[in-house]
């Protein structure tokens, strides 16, 4: 189908009495049609993306922009008199948990556009990350039925499907194809588990609770089903190609494993070598070792992955007898090298009866990157000190990226229009915008009233989701990251409730009225992240309804934070917050976004914050707290407790989580903060997260920050700088190094 028949076509569409859901479906596969032609299989060398979750996002507008249809859908739209806005009801893609997924799709959509062959592979949940409503300011969650609406950007492949072995039952994957569209047409491939009860199980939810032991065995299942159902295709199709020649296999597979819950994959290739085609074990260890590489996303120890060797043999005899003969393999290995015991045990793959996969993936892969230069720096001198002193060359660092595309262009098409005007050929080339002047009047105000723009479309989506109305002129500091301790929404509850009790005690005169915004979810099982969105809620309830302090201050907490959410927020705020203790961040892409919009950030010298004061200016941020040289120099004796003594407004604040100033109806969770905070628990020291310890330096870069809002040309001269120095953090920048350096991927 040509440009023109999909316009005519789309003319021709009746619109009467159909409601938006019909609407989308007919739309959407009209699209489909239009760009099947283009959507062709590969067989060359290509990169596979391999990864437990995808966080999508609505795919409806993306698409359209992709197609470079989006102008003329509007318009044909519109004379039918159709708000193209109404498509705003459509469901996101939330097949992800945060950072980790949305950079998956970030990937993906960039490879797109470079005209890289990179092909995702993943599973296709039922239902996605819960969707998210407060009641009574807690956490209430919901299925998320995102395939209620159809799923028209997929395709089924039903004669593709595979099955997959357990040891106690079968399970059918069947692939569907999503095109991620670009300048070539790529595609995500996600299967979906079918047969009994039993094994559509596999597929029905994301990250199951898995502190049950029947919730452990579920993520085994979805880890290898996932992975093997992969691994399986690429095999048969090689073999069909090349025949069983398996040294050739890496010259056409560069498989990049998204963190370890794919690291099943390189057993399940060495298990079909050695099993079905009976390759030596130490080719077939050779074989992956030239197809694997592996990205490391966290250092937080309970995020690296261990599996009980017997609850994996129980399930997944042969993929267990794999990674015990693995870590035989490897240990003759290192004995050669000369590695310490110590060494050993700390590489090793299978110890004390436990599978150690992080360990594994560093082992068989031909490269191990980190996602940011701090992250990758303490991979290389901390968490995989010994892999690295012997094996130094499979070190590498990759800083994360975002798509322009969705995180510019679609979310601000004003900012957008006003690069085009200052910056022709940025679309394609993003360095370009780094040419604009950013001191010229005329430049400054145009920005300048294209974030009061976008800061009003925000406030008017905030009235309409949250019933909530805020001040026309303020100042947007926001904070939207999954919920969890090492991220410090604590920290800024307790640096906003420093400004409320300043403002009531007539200390801050000059404050410039501001809104902070939170978003975030708390996992289901996770209790401090749920009492954390309690207590924010809690003083969001205080502080707006305060008659002192209400013109001056206001909390909100949206409900729901997803993907189309971020997109209204981070081109309508001012101030974005990244204030993650040092060390714990690996990257984030959240600040990312926000810069790209022109917003200007208070954080911590962590993750990808450091490049972006380094791209940006320190001087244009607002740098506060310890850094990681600090940290681990007082962290023996740092005592949250002293301070506390010492600093009575620090007290003050931190002591409404006991002396009644907020309610949390006998659940508990305010005294368990407290108690984390002053005590510590049996698994931490009190305050583990230095959130007392970085407080005061946060409270005073919010103020400054503030009261260099009040002189509008100043500060918006700084979040514009930020804006035109973005573009090292395009995922287009990441991905083709990827591409480069660890892929060896041409564009075709
Ligand atoms: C970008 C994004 C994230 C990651 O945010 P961080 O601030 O880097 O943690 C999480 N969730 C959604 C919906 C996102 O769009």
């Amino acid at each position: 189908m040509k440009k023109n028949e999909f316009l005519k076509e789309l003319k021709d569409l009746q619109t009467e009495n159909k409601d938006v859901k019909e609407l989308y479906m007919e739309v959407s596969a009209l699209a489909m049609k239009y760009l099947s032609s283009q959507w062709r299989p590969y067989t060359g060398r290509a990169a596979y993306y391999f990864s437990i979750e995808y966080l999508m996002g609505r795919m409806f507008y993306n698409n359209l922009m992709e197609l470079g249809v989006a102008e003329q859908v509007k318009e044909i739209f519109a004379k039918k008199g159709v708000d193209i806005h109404v498509f705003e009801e459509v469901e996101d893609a939330a097949l992800g948990n945060g950072g980790l997924g949305r950079l998956a799709a970030c990937f993906l959509d960039s490879a797109a556009g470079l005209s890289i062959p990179l092909y995702g592979y993943g599973i296709r949940y039922k239902y996605g990350l819960f969707k998210q409503q407060f009641i009574n300011g807690y956490q209430v969650e919901e299925p998320d039925d995102w395939l209620a609406w159809g799923d028209p950007w997929s395709v089924r492949k039903e004669r593709e499907s595979r099955v997959i072995h357990f040891a106690d039952f079968d399970v059918t994957a069947v692939p569907y194809d999503m095109p991620i569209i670009g300048k070539r047409i790529n595609t995500l491939r996600l299967y979906q588990a079918e047969g009994s009860d039993e094994a559509a199980k596999i597929s029905e939810y994301l990250y199951p609770a898995d502190d049950t032991e029947e919730g452990k065995i579920l993520r085994i299942r979805q880890e290898y089903f996932f992975s093997a159902a992969a691994i399986g295709e690429l095999v048969d199709k090689f073999v069909q190609a090349h025949g069983t020649y398996f040294k050739r296999f890496p010259n056409y597979h560069s498989i990049q494993l998204n963190d370890t819950h794919p690291v099943m994959a390189i057993a399940e290739l060495i298990r079909i070598l050695t099993k079905e085609y009976a390759v030596g074990f130490s080719d077939a260890v050779r074989i992956a070792k030239r197809t694997f590489n592996y990205t490391n996303h966290t250092i937080l120890p309970e995020a690296l992955e261990c599996w009980d060797y017997q609850l994996l043999e129980r399930i997944l005899p042969d993929i267990a007898a794999v990674f015990k003969r693995l870590q035989s393999c490897a240990g003759r290995e290192w004995k050669k090298l000369g590695c310490t015991e110590s060494e050993s045990e700390k590489m090793a793959i299978v110890q004390d009866g436990r599978i150690r996969m992080a360990n594994a993936a560093v082992y068989v892969a031909s490269t191990v990157n980190g996602v940011a230069e701090i992250h990758s720096d303490i991979l290389k001198k901390e968490v995989f000190a010994a892999a690295y002193r012997y094996y130094p060359d499979k070190f590498q660092n990759k800083t994360n990226g975002v798509t322009q595309r969705r995180w510019l262009m679609l979310c601000n098409s004003e900012l957008s229009a006003m690069f085009d005007r200052y910056a022709a050929g940025w679309r394609s080339d993003m360095k370009k915008i780094e040419m604009i002047d950013t001191s010229d009047q005329v430049v400054l105000h145009e920005f300048i009233a294209v974030k009061e723009t976008k800061k009003k479309e925000l406030l008017q989506y905030i009235r309409e989701r949250e019933g909530i109305e805020l001040p026309k002129d303020c100042m947007v500091y926001s904070q939207i990251k999954r919920l969890h301790e090492y991220k410090r929404q604590l920290m800024t509850a307790f640096a906003i409730l420093r400004i409320y009790f300043d403002l009531k005690d007539g200390k801050l005169p000059d404050f410039y009225p501001s809104v902070f915004l939170f978003g975030a979810k708390a996992a289901s099982c996770y209790y401090r992240a749920k009492g954390i969105i309690k207590y924010i809620n809690e003083i969001a309830n205080l502080v707006n309804h305060d008659p002192q302090t209400r013109d001056k201050l206001r909390v909100v907490f949206v409900q729901n934070y997803n993907v189309s959410y971020a997109e209204k927020i981070v081109a309508g705020s001012n101030v974005s917050l990244q204030v993650s203790t040092a060390g714990l961040e690996a990257s984030g892409t959240g600040n990312m976004k926000f810069m790209m919009n022109g917003a200007v950030t208070v954080g911590t010298m962590d993750g990808a914050n450091i490049e972006i004061v380094e791209k940006a200016g320190r001087e244009n941020n607002y740098i506060f707290g310890a850094t990681v040289e600090e940290l681990t120099a007082i962290r023996d004796r740092y005592d949250p407790n002293v301070i506390l003594t010492k600093d009575l407004e620090a007290r003050r604040v931190v002591e409404t989580l006991t002396d009644g100033t907020f309610q949390d109806d006998g659940n508990g969770y305010f005294s368990e903060l407290y108690r984390s905070l002053t005590e510590g628990a049996p698994w931490h020291k009190a305050d583990n997260y230095f959130v007392l310890y970085d407080l005061p330096e946060y409270v005073n870069a919010l103020l400054k920050a503030n009261s260099e809002y009040g002189n509008k040309e100043l500060f918006s001269q700084k979040a514009l700088y930020n804006a035109t120095h973005s573009s090292y953090f395009s995922s287009d920048r990441t991905i083709a190094e990827y591409a480069a350096d660890i892929w060896k991927v041409n564009e075709i």
